[in-house]
């Protein structure tokens, strides 16, 4: 007979090889098994990458005496008992492997202590259990994993340099705890503590212990709900960017997921925000019914499948919308010392500089070095209770401050040309143009802050929406229609929408080939934006299906807004500036937005005196 069912032991071996494929997969499963034990603090600490040992230690509710050795069986699991458990899965675990198959390809020493009972310790070494008895230990477990792989020589061969696998156990270990703010993680390799955070439950905080200030302090909130999927978590504002998709990290009911269409959805929120070829920095969770979501589709249950791509693509492109559009909501980044303005150059351009009103943070405060809660301190001693007086005005800068963990110590300058500017219409002078993002007002003793990206597209949004309203969006003949070609999804999407595209400004019609033409656009649009913008409303369409005509059409002008609007980082003239703001001025609507988003903020002369303690 050739063919036999394999013993135990080879059959977890070979199974290991599936969940078991490098000391970060072993780091994963025996931290996931922690959180399912309700632990509040994890440590990982691993020696020669992991290879050579890698213990995590936690204090979850354990294992009961009874339990230890039944937990290294294969499909030995107390997370399901039935099929239908299956379609609900809350834990990380539940397969039931891990124990098994990282047993079958090392040596693991468990110590646990369960509520009430004596504590315990179990060895098992290439499948096989060597020891088991008693053992003092605090309440919660200890797994230590020695000599991974070392009876598998093939495996072994595979693994990288040991710095390089201990990078990625860093990796696995940051991602848990980015999913687990209120987990304190540690990590710890080669006796240097690597990574820590404090578990205050607090994901900016988090960040900040995991990646720093710089990213910590750029990041706006996210929050939508809608069709059940409830969206949360950080984004980087449109100044925070990377060359790669590193500091994307997604979750689905707190676990750490890859998927492609939420990346797609993310990149798509960004789009014309952030430069070509960047990709933008996030931390997004997805708390959907688990039943919508099969995790059951990756040895590692690192892929995911929803059941209902579209509307998960939808929240998270719209929560990513929102956020920026809240970005405005100004941050004052840090400093005290300002220094003297700089001699006047000569020629006829004179050059200043700016120092960004910031405030300084202390020192490292205690509370900082051991990276739990975060304190404002600001060196400016009375401006704490300053802050306190202004705190009723309207100018949300001051709320904004006091949350902000830590900002940044180093004064942010920038050079610009001072222009001479005649007051327009009003009284109020146009200092200039702000990181080529902002438009400086002075106003009586106001200085006003406008975001041009936001200003620009409150006003055109309300002008089609004005128009649509009266009559029909101003729209303009193209002299030489343009063809679009589109993927066979859009084209038909496109196609059975004709009507709606021209009843806002469009006129589109077939061409064959899954190709369009163009015939009329709105005039608020250029040509070089027509495909950009039409292929947007096109997948506005494609998600919004479930929403009613005027939802819809909201949708689709404020596209169409969006991408005609002027963006941040887009340097302005003089005059194209003075009609912004004319227009702001002019426009009441501008400055109360219906969403409540700040198209502009302003800095009080008391303020700024406060600052330099003239007052
Ligand atoms: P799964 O996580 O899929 O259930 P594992 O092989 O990872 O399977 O673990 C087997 C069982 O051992 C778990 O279901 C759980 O009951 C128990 N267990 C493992 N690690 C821990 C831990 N750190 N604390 C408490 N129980 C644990
Ligand atoms: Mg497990």
């Amino acid at each position: 007979m050739l063919v036999k069912v394999l013993d135990s032991q080879l059959a977890n071996m070979i199974a290991a090889g599936e969940v078991v494929e490098r000391p970060s997969s072993v780091a994963k499963e025996l931290c996931e098994n922690s959180v399912d034990a309700g632990a509040s603090a994890i440590t990982v600490e691993i020696w020669g990458g992991g290879i050579k040992s890698l213990s995590v230690t936690d204090n979850g509710h354990g294992l009961h005496p009874e339990d230890m050795e039944t937990a290294f069986l294969r499909h030995a699991t107390s997370k399901i008992s039935k099929p239908d458990d299956l379609n609900a899965i809350l834990t990380l675990g539940f397969r039931g492997e891990a124990l098994a198959s990282i047993g079958a390809v090392s040596k693991v020493t468990m110590t646990s202590c369960f509520q009430g009972e004596e504590g315990k310790k179990v060895v098992v070494e290439g499948g096989k259990f060597l020891f088991s008895g008693s053992a003092g230990c605090p309440n919660g477990t200890r797994i230590m994993v020695e000599n991974l792989f070392y009876n598998t020589p093939a495996r072994m061969k595979f693994l990288k340099k040991d710095y390089t696998e201990a990078g990625y156990v860093e990796e696995t270990v940051r991602t848990l705890a980015l999913a687990h703010p209120e987990i304190s993680f540690r990590f710890v390799s080669d006796g240097k503590e690597k990574l820590f955070t404090s578990g205050d439950g607090n994901l900016k905080n988090t960040v900040y212990s995991i990646y720093g200030k710089e990213v910590s302090s750029a990041l706006v909130p996210l929050e939508y709900e809608d069709n059940g999927i409830k969206i949360s978590g950080l984004a980087g504002n449109i100044t925070l960017y990377r060359k790669n998709r590193k500091l994307q990290s997604f979750f689905v009911n707190n676990r750490g997921i890859v998927n492609r269409t939420v990346t797609a959805a993310l990149e798509e929120g960004f789009k014309g925000m952030i430069p070509i070829g960047c990709f933008p920095v996030a931390f997004i969770k997805i708390n959907i019914n688990p039943a919508l979501v099969d995790v059951n589709v990756h040895p590692a249950k690192l892929e995911v499948k929803f059941a209902d791509e579209n509307s998960i693509y939808s929240a998270i492109y719209w929560a990513v919308k929102g956020a920026l559009e809240n970005k405005l909501t100004p941050v004052i980044d840090a400093v005290a010392d300002v220094p003297a303005p700089e001699p006047e150059k000569p020629g006829v351009k004179t050059s200043v500089n700016v120092a960004v009103t910031s405030y300084e943070t202390a020192k490292e405060t205690e509370s900082e070095k051991n990276n739990t809660a975060f304190e404002y301190k600001p060196t400016v001693t009375d401006l704490e209770e300053f802050l306190k007086q202004q705190k009723d005005e309207s100018v949300s800068l001051f709320e904004t401050i006091e949350k902000e963990p830590a900002p940044m110590k180093k004064i942010e300058q920038i050079e610009f040309t001072q222009t001479t500017i005649t007051p327009t219409d009003g009284e109020y002078k146009i200092i200039g143009q702000l990181f080529d993002t902002y438009i400086l007002v002075q106003e009586g003793d106001n200085l006003t802050l406008i975001d041009q990206h936001a200003a620009h597209e409150r006003l055109i949004y309300e002008r089609l929406v004005k128009e649509k309203k009266e009559k029909e969006i101003a729209h303009q003949m193209l002299l030489v229609p343009e063809v679009v070609s589109l993927t066979p999804v859009e084209f038909s999407v496109a196609m059975e929408n004709t009507e709606f595209f021209n009843g806002l400004g469009w006129e589109i019609e077939e061409f064959g080939n899954n190709d369009i033409v163009v015939r009329a656009i709105p005039y608020v649009i250029t040509k070089e934006q027509i495909k950009d913008t039409l292929v947007e409303i096109i997948s506005n369409l494609q998600l919004g299906r479930s929403e009613t005509g005027t939802a819809k059409e909201d949708r689709i002008l404020y596209t169409i807004a969006c991408r005609s609007a002027v963006k941040g980082n887009d340097k302005l003239t003089l005059p194209e500036m003075e009609k912004l703001v004319r227009e702001v001025k002019n426009s009441e609507k501008t400055l109360t937005c219906p969403h409540g988003r700040p198209v502009s903020t302003v800095i009080t002369k008391t303020f700024i005196e406060k600052l330099f303690k003239r007052l």
